[in-house]
This record gives C-alpha cells, sequence and structure tokens, in this order.
C-alpha cells in the first residue's frame, strides 16, 4: 500500500460527529499526538494506573474545562482495546485521563472484528495515536463463557454464541495449562488479539514499520486496579 500519511491527504475522511475536519484543526491534532512516542504513551499509562492505585482521590479531573479544550478537535495519544465490562473503564483505572485523551474500543472479550479494526487503524493512521493497548481483565465473563463452549460444548443464544465462537481458539490453548483456566485464557485472548491486529492491518504493521505505533497486550486487575503489561 501507498504510505499511511498520503493516503490521508488524498482522502481526508469527516470525524464522527459527520463534519469534515479543516486541514488546520487535523494538523493540530498531529503535531499534538506526534509529540509522544509510542514508548512514551506506555509510561504514561503505567504512571497513571499507578496514580489510579495509590492515590485514586487524584484522579478527579477538570470536565468542563477538558470539554471546552477538546471540542474542536482531538489528538489522542493511545488507543484503548478492552472488554465491555462495567467494571473496566479505561479512563479510570489509567489515572483519571481527561477527554480527548484515549481513543476506545470496547466488547464483550476485547475481540478485534472488523469495526474494532476500522477503528484502530483510524485512531492510528487518522490520529496518529501512538499506541494500541488490548486490555483484557480478571473474570472476564466473556472469556469464561469461551471456556465453558471449550470445555464442555456449552450452547449460547443469539449473537452471543458467534461472538464467543471467536475466543474459543484462546481458550482451547490453554486448556490443561497449570493455573487458573480462565485467566491463563484472558492472557492469551489478549496476546492473541494484539497479534491479530499487527498481522492482519496493513496500515498498523506499516506505521510499527516506521516506529510511529506499537501494540501491546495487559490485563486488568479487578481487586487491585493494577494493570499487568504483558508484552
Ligand atoms: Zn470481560
Amino acid at each position: 500500500m501507498s504510505c499511511a500519511a498520503a493516503a490521508f491527504c488524498r482522502f481526508p475522511l469527516p470525524d464522527w460527529s459527520g463534519r469534515v475536519w479543516s486541514v488546520p484543526v487535523f494538523q493540530r491534532a498531529a503535531r499534538a499526538a506526534d509529540a509522544i512516542s509510542p514508548d512514551e504513551a506506555l509510561a504514561r499509562l503505567k504512571a497513571g494506573n499507578q496514580k489510579f492505585i495509590n492515590a485514586p482521590q487524584l484522579c478527579e479531573s477538570d470536565m468542563a474545562k477538558q470539554r471546552a479544550g477538546v471540542a474542536k478537535g482531538q489528538a489522542p495519544w493511545a488507543t484503548i482495546l478492552t472488554c465491555a465490562d462495567s467494571r473496566v473503564a479505561p479512563e479510570l483505572l489509567f489515572g483519571g485521563v481527561g477527554l480527548g485523551e484515549l481513543f476506545v474500543a470496547r466488547n464483550a472479550g476485547n475481540m478485534a472484528d472488523t469495526a474494532t479494526m476500522g477503528t484502530i487503524e483510524y485512531g492510528a493512521e487518522h490520529l496518529h495515536s501512538p499506541l494500541v493497548v488490548v486490555l483484557g481483565h480478571q473474570n472476564c465473563g466473556a472469556v469464561q463463557a469461551a471456556c465453558e463452549v471449550a470445555d464442555k460444548g456449552t450452547k449460547l443464544p443469539g449473537s452471543i454464541g458467534p461472538m464467543v465462537a471467536a475466543i474459543v481458539p484462546a481458550a482451547k490453548a490453554v486448556k490443561g495449562k497449570p493455573g487458573d483456566y480462565v485467566d491463563n485464557a484472558v492472557r492469551e485472548n489478549a496476546k492473541r488479539t494484539a497479534a491479530k491486529i499487527v498481522k492482519e492491518s496493513e496500515i498498523v504493521s506499516e506505521l510499527i514499520h516506521h516506529g510511529k505505533v506499537k501494540v501491546v497486550y495487559a490485563r486488568y486487575d479487578l481487586n487491585t486496579g493494577a494493570v499487568d503489561f504483558l508484552s
């Protein structure tokens, strides 16, 4: 494919409010996001998570001020793909990160389906977000369901079955291994999702090749609040 930046130049996209970016707005956003490297973004997430664990009372933010600051454009410095689980809110667990800072995709089991892949590519190429984190979590219901399917052939209703089916290979891969079955599957699933993003997205792999983007995976502990980066 041609250069990712050149692709943007040819096909400027509307943002998701339907408004087409003006060039100055996009350039401002791109400069802000480019100011931080993938490793700096990772360090910022780790520091934020420590703040969340050690001093959660410091994580409150001035929403009105933030809202005004980002209304005209966004320059998120990290992309988080995580579970829809109500206990795993990225903006909170990374230290009270404010509006306009994280580009977030969520679905049960943090899977990379077509919509999610497109979301991640949009964040990486068009918003210049330098880091993608696939964040699984302790006691994930979707992963637990996949383990039951792998173990007992459990049938799941509606669209839940096909959704969970995508997680089953990760569950099968760790079945019988030492440690907690579901927790092993959570880690394996996050690892596989991160690998899938790198392997199947030409846009992301090209940005990785140029040192513009990193893709990592991690596990969130519901009890301690700690995010354990595994790659
Ligand atoms: Zn979950």
